[in-house]
């Protein structure tokens, strides 16, 4: 039968759906689209999904004009802002941030060792990425993750883990790079802040030089008139460390921390993994409400009904509070770092919630792939000088993301820089090997994955991909290849001054001249600065040296020698040369 009509018929899709999906709005049999997507290059079987532009070339060829339906965006229930004064109070919950080496680490280990030597603690300390202790009956939650990837999920999610942040500096080295990175991050947060000086036992440690590092950065502190509240700890002693959590707690309290403590919980995924025996286990931090044993919880594309829930001790519990980390085992599937969860009524309102929160993160990461933009262009373009590394950067959600980016940004000084040239969510894709070849560009990723045939088309195209889990070891890669672009830095050591007393011959290019040396020792081949009434009036190298007629090794302060100058400057009668060397010095950024 021959189509009498050649009207297209007009058919709306949204901006991702399966392939089942995609047959049924055209009302064309599932095998009739596998086949069509299969003509095209697209391997994709009923379940898996395809985007509009796919959609939109084998709709038409079978026949339709396809067109974007409008998305309305799924609703996922936000947690209800309390008003002041409302719910009850609430542990702080606080991260660790700092630059590598300044003790981290071995600061929770103590706070946490601290309360174990109190008596409060019993059974095994497992890690499970955060842990409570108690400090003159109250309780303060530490986040074990390190504070970087804390707040990189707060802002995927515009949600707030993190009440204070403290700050690590070690005393015997200062403030660092990740030191005032860490600040920034803090600053732009919005959270409290104590700055903790460790390593006070060790020697070589200068707290007042710290203290003078933070004032440059604007962060007094208190004893020195300003608003820092600093702290002088030893990890490693464990002194100070009591007075250390009073501080956390003091400016825990600006900010009245309330939840809500009853009714349906919510939070956030602070770790996960899957656990032979039991399956997906993940810790969460409780936001508000009280979660439970049975009650059915969604996180991003997950949901289940919890079947266990135990303390950071290990100890099986059977309710969780506010500001309480708990793991849960139950769900269906690893939920991710820093996603979200509600409690819902039951599990038909869970799938419908996860189906929603799936369809939300492709269309999502669809639309995340973006071009660089003009005015980033331009900026480049005027910066001018600036030696720039590009990158293609792909992480696996809009908070890392946008932290990496800000970050990345902030790595630069009026030499060298970062330079995205593209940027978005999901799995490193052919398009991107291809973005990395145009530009010249290093490939990136974090949190995210590459498929084999991905990986062999970099090989092929000799493209860097490097793979990255940890933020921080990510900007320090970053930092590194950047300080390698730097030109090195020229250290002039001055090493003997003299006075011209004769001028000989003046040859083009050539001084032939002699003087008394005024302070120091010159030595062959050092090279030459000429001033004239104290102005420098040109350079030059000596070419060689005699004393007493005889080429001499050196010529010391007091003694006359004669001079032989590789210079297009002129030397004059009563002039005074400085003799010195140049050493490079590798820059760092
Ligand atoms: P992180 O990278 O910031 O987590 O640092 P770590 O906690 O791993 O500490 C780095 C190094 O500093 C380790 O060798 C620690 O033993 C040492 N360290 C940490 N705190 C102290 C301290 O208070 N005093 C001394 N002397 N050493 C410390």
């Amino acid at each position: 039968m021959t189509d009498i009509t050649n009207q297209l018929k007009e058919v709306l899709l949204p901006p991702i759906m399966t392939v089942g999906d995609f047959a049924q709005a055209l009302n064309v049999p599932v095998a009739r689209a596998i086949t069509e997507l299969m003509r095209n290059g697209v391997m994709a079987t009923i379940n898996e999904q395809i985007d509009f532009d796919t959609a939109a070339i084998i709709g038409s060829e079978l026949g339709f004009e396809v067109k974007p339906k409008d998305v309305v965006e799924a609703e996922i229930p936000v947690k209800a802002k309390l008003a002041k004064g409302e719910g009850e109070l609430r542990p702080p919950v606080v991260a660790v941030m700092g630059h590598v080496d300044h003790g981290k680490t071995s600061l929770l280990d103590a706070i946490r060792s601290a309360d174990v030597a109190s008596g409060e603690a019993g059974g095994i300390t497992q890690h499970i990425g955060a842990y409570q202790v108690k400090r003159k009956d109250r309780l303060i939650t530490f986040l074990d993750t390190p504070g970087h990837e804390a707040f990189s999920a707060v802002r995927a999610h515009g949600a707030r883990i993190t009440d204070v942040a403290i700050i690590v500096v070690a005393a015997d080295d200062g403030v660092k790079p990740q030191t005032k990175e860490a600040i920034r991050f803090v600053r732009e947060a919005g959270v409290q802040m104590v700055v903790a000086i460790n390593k006070v036992d060790k020697e070589g440690a200068d707290t007042n030089r710290v203290k003078q590092e933070l004032s440059e950065l604007e962060l007094v502190p208190e004893e020195w008139g300003g608003k820092t509240v600093v702290v002088e700890v030893s990890a490693k002693s464990g002194q100070n460390i009591e007075q250390l959590l009073d501080m956390v707690l003091l400016v825990a309290d600006l900010e009245d921390l309330r939840a809500r403590f009853d009714g349906l919980s919510d939070g956030v995924v602070i770790e996960s993994h899957v656990e032979s025996g039991r399956g997906p286990v993940a810790t969460v931090l409780v936001g508000n409400g009280e979660l439970n044993i049975g009650d059915v919880i969604v996180s991003g594309a997950t949901y289940g009904k919890i079947r266990s829930l135990q303390d950071w001790r290990g100890r099986r519990i059977k309710a969780a509070t506010p500001g309480t980390p708990v793991v849960v085992a139950g769900l269906k599937t690893v939920p991710a770092f820093g996603d979200p969860f509600h409690e819902v009524a039951d599990e038909r309102q869970a799938k419908v919630d996860t189906m929603a929160s799936q369809r939300n993160s492709a269309v999502k990461s669809m639309l995340g792939v973006k071009k660089i933009g003009l005015e980033e262009l331009q900026n480049a373009i005027t910066a001018g000088k600036v030696k720039e590394l590009n990158i293609v950067l792909k992480a696996d959600v809009q908070g890392s993301l946008e932290t990496l980016q800000d970050s990345l940004g902030a790595l630069r000084n009026d030499e060298v820089g970062v330079k995205i040239v593209q940027s978005g969510l999901g799995d490193i894709s052919e398009s991107d090997i291809t973005a990395a070849k145009t530009a010249g560009a290093m490939l990136l990723g974090f949190n995210v994955g590459i498929a084999a045939t991905v990986k062999q088309l970099a090989i092929r195209e000799n493209i860097k991909v490097q793979l990255y889990k940890v933020i921080y070891e990510l900007l320090d890669d970053i930092r590194g290849v950047l300080s390698s672009m730097l030109a090195p830095e020229v250290v002039e050591t001055t090493h003997a001054t003299l006075e011209i007393l004769g001028v000989f011959k003046v040859t083009p290019g050539k001084v032939i001249c002699g003087g008394k040396v005024t302070s120091g020792k010159v030595e062959p081949n050092q090279q030459v600065k000429i001033t004239h009434a104290k102005a420098e009036v040109g350079r030059g190298r000596l070419s060689s040296l005699q004393k007493n007629k005889q080429a001499a090794k050196e010529v010391l302060e007091g003694e006359e020698c004669g001079l032989s100058v590789d210079t297009h400057a002129a030397i004059e009668l009563g002039d005074m040369l400085e003799f010195f060397t140049t050493a490079e010095h590798a820059r760092t950024l």
